[in-house]
């Protein structure tokens, strides 16, 4: 078994666990950007989220907005950023599908989302983007 996240599921690696049940693990995250981040990974080896089946992506998320509710309340965070890197050109390092909960502070000095790439005339043409973008 290659995989970490598989061998840490498995308890072959140790991890701070924080939940789990049948299908989803949930575990402090080794080099944290805020205290209290955590990942959250389904039991099942998928390598990246859009190949997840559209019911098992959906179960995960319901787990992941319950342990985002539990994580911020026990760090008294403000908020938290709640994402994933989708395939390694967007950062994605561990191949086995994780969602990071990053509780996040007033004040802190984090950015948000759009902080995380900017590309020069990506808005260029929103109607032609949305035609191609659109399902009927
Ligand atoms: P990503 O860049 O989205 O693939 O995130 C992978 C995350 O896994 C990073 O935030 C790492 O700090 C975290 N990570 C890597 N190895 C471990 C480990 N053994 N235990 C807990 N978290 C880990
Ligand atoms: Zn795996």
């Amino acid at each position: 078994m290659e995989c970490l996240f598989c061998n840490i599921i498995k308890g072959d690696i140790p991890s701070y666990k924080v939940y789990e049940d049948e299908t989803a693990y949930a575990f402090l995250d080794i080099n944290p950007c805020s205290k209290g981040h955590t990942v959250v990974v389904p039991k099942t080896h998928y390598e990246n989220f859009t190949e997840m089946p559209a019911e098992e992506a959906a179960g995960l998320f319901a787990t992941v907005r319950m342990i985002a509710r539990l994580v911020e309340d026990a760090v008294s965070a403000d908020g938290s950023n709640i994402g994933l890197n989708n395939k390694p050109a967007a950062g994605q390092a561990v191949p086995h599908v994780h969602v990071h909960i990053i509780p996040r502070f007033e004040g802190d000095g984090g950015g948000s989302m759009h902080s995380i790439v900017s590309i020069p005339g990506a808005g260029d043409d929103l109607e032609e983007m949305a035609e191609l973008l659109v399902m009927e």
